[in-house]
């Protein structure tokens, strides 16, 4: 009974301490989930034998152990269970940033391949695939052996490993850096495009825009890899490349600045934001005398960056800024990707997809929102200048066009009418006795009637090129295309009879009991070269005649 006991209780034991095993069991291998043991290594100078003894930490292929952990031990114990003998590689995808990975391979409990990489100092660095380190190795059928692996980080711990058959190690070495080299190329048009822009536009907000976007883009590409993968770049450059890390926020706070102008409308906020420009860019000085030092100081600066940032778009949401709640909602997701990504990378939470992409993740977000920040505001601008355009051109009380737009559109119409051969009508249209309507009736009567009178102008027009001005107190213009003589007096006779039909008592009027228009208008023949003044004084003497011949008709002008 006791011995049974015993036995369950050293089962239990067994359990409890028992190393985990990956074991190889089918023909194709890919295994990117996995457990094994590691232990940080504190007084980061333990000799390989020493380690052998310790107590490993059960763990998963993918870890992040923080900033203070630079000096980490892992080992894996591999099994083939397979009746064939097999070639596998261990991957380590995150090699290209470490001050050194070691490998160790023990069969048997004897050392019998090791290999050390130095990605900083380019000390084996022609044995890595790019940003991965592999560890090649050959199993017999029923073998077991460990892998030690020995990583040194300056910044902070990261670990991930995936082990592989030749097939699909090499699908790896292809397909691992697909997505951040899109992400990249995303990022890197908007920057282009909105570089492009600011060229052709002059407006600061895209130039900082497109800098952000730049430096963001290039930090991202580091962190992932891609650039020491495709350029094998490894040592001080990379180095130089994470400092871009440190002015992203320096344009980002330069765009805000100026999409917000701040500098005139929010002189609070803007302090702050000068502020970030100020550390930002000291510390990015900085960096090239004590790099990790500065990239320390970092971490501590971009929480106030980020809380700063908030602080403003707060305020400014309550002070009701334009835009503002673009860049608020862009802030909140980058301010919580960013701490997750702070959160990952001091180890606080656990290794997963969306931890671990969370920097990439988060200035997607930012970039893709800010654009659209960037297109709110090329749209506002534009409507603004539409807006002025229309003030200018348009007469307040008729609110038909005024005269010296009459006068602009009347060249370009003859500009398209030398060129197309379009005919080009211009009516002339006067109301009748309307001093006797004023004297009669009073001037603020007499100012609703030229508003009917308008508003039954435009109402009558009805091709999207036909325009109405009002050129003088009470003489409108008509401005149409593509109407033959005829066609065009009938189409006069169609406004006159309109007006009349407004029925507009006007007692003092000796052509008629309501009020009435006289039209002179003038189509410019297809061969013809006429000159704007021309025009005009041929459409306003016919005019003349349909007033001295009567008044309430339409005359065109005849050569
Ligand atoms: P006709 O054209 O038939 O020869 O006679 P008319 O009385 O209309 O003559 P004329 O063109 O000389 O007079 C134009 C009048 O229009 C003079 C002025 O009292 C009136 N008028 C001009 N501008 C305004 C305006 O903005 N408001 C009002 N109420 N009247 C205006
Ligand atoms: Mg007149
Ligand atoms: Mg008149």
């Amino acid at each position: 009974m006791f011995t049974k006991l015993y036995i369950f209780f050293l089962i239990f034991l067994n359990l409890l301490y028992a190393e985990p095993v990956v074991k190889i069991s089918t023909s194709a291998v890919s295994i990117d989930k996995f457990k094994m043991g590691y232990l940080i290594d504190e007084s980061e100078n333990m000799s390989f034998d020493q380690v052998q003894k310790q107590k490993f930490i059960q763990g998963s292929n993918n870890l992040t152990l923080g900033t203070t952990a630079n000096v980490t031990w892992v080992k894996i114990i591999l099994l083939n269970e397979t009746d064939s003998s097999k070639e596998l590689f261990l991957h380590n995808a995150v090699a290209y940033h470490a001050e050194s990975i070691h490998f160790y391979e023990v069969e048997d409990n004897t050392l019998i391949n090791d290999i050390r990489f130095e990605p900083r100092h380019y000390v084996n660095t022609e044995e890595m695939y790019g940003a991965e380190a592999l560890y090649t190795l050959t199993l017999k059928p029923g073998q077991t052996k460990s892998i030690y692996m020995q990583s040194h980080f300056l910044a902070y711990q990261l670990i991930e490993l995936s082990i592989y058959d030749q097939k699909a190690s090499t699908e790896d070495l292809v397909h691992r850096f697909m997505p951040i080299v899109i992400l990249f190329s995303i990022l890197a048009t908007l920057a282009l495009y909105y570089f492009i822009l600011y060229i052709s536009a002059g407006y600061k907000e895209y130039i900082y825009y497109s800098l952000y976007l730049i430096s963001s883009s290039v930090f991202l590409a580091y962190c992932y890899g891609m650039v020491s993968h495709y350029f094998h770049i490894y040592g001080e450059w990379g180095l130089k490349l994470t400092a871009l890390a440190i002015v992203s926020p320096i344009f980002l706070a330069l765009f805000i600045k100026s999409i917000f102008k701040t500098k005139e409308n929010y002189r609070l906020q803007d302090h702050f934001i000068n502020s970030i420009i100020v550390i930002f860019s000291l510390t990015y000085l900085y960096s090239f005398f004590e790099y990790y030092q500065a990239i320390e100081f970092t971490s501590i600066l971009f929480v106030y960056f980020l809380i700063v940032m908030l602080g403003v778009s707060i305020s400014l949401y309550r002070k009701n800024a334009p835009m503002i709640k673009y860049f608020f909602i862009a802030h909140i997701f980058y301010l919580i990707f960013s701490l997750i990504a702070i959160l990952f990378y001091n180890s606080g939470i656990e290794y997963n997809y969306l931890t671990s992409h969370s920097i990439a993740i988060g200035t997607m977000f930012e970039a893709l929102i800010l654009g659209f920040l960037v297109s709110y505001r090329i749209r506002l601008l534009e409507s603004d200048n539409k807006e002025k355009e229309k003030i200018i051109s348009i007469d307040a009380m008729t609110s038909l066009y005024n005269k010296s737009h009459f006068e602009e559109r009347l060249e370009k119409e003859l500009l398209i009418h030398r060129r197309d051969k379009s005919g080009l009508t211009l009516m002339i249209i006067d109301i009748d006795y309307f001093k006797q309507y004023n004297d009669t009736y009073g001037h603020l009567e007499g100012d609703k009637t030229l508003i009917r009178v308008a508003r039954s102008l435009q109402n009558s027009l009805k091709r999207p090129s036909d325009m109405a001005f009002r050129v003088g107190g009470e003489e409108f213009a008509i401005l149409c295309t593509g109407m033959e003589d005829n066609m065009a007096v009938s189409f006069a006779n169609k406004l006159r009879t309109n007006i009349e039909n407004l029925k507009i008592k006007h007692k003092k009027s000796s052509v008629y009991k309501y009020i009435t228009v006289s039209i002179g208008l003038y189509t410019v023949p297809h061969h013809y070269m006429s000159s704007q003044d021309q025009i005009y004084r041929h459409a306003d003497s016919a005019l003349y005649e349909a007033k001295s011949t009567g008044r309430n008709r339409v005359v065109a002008y005849e050569e």
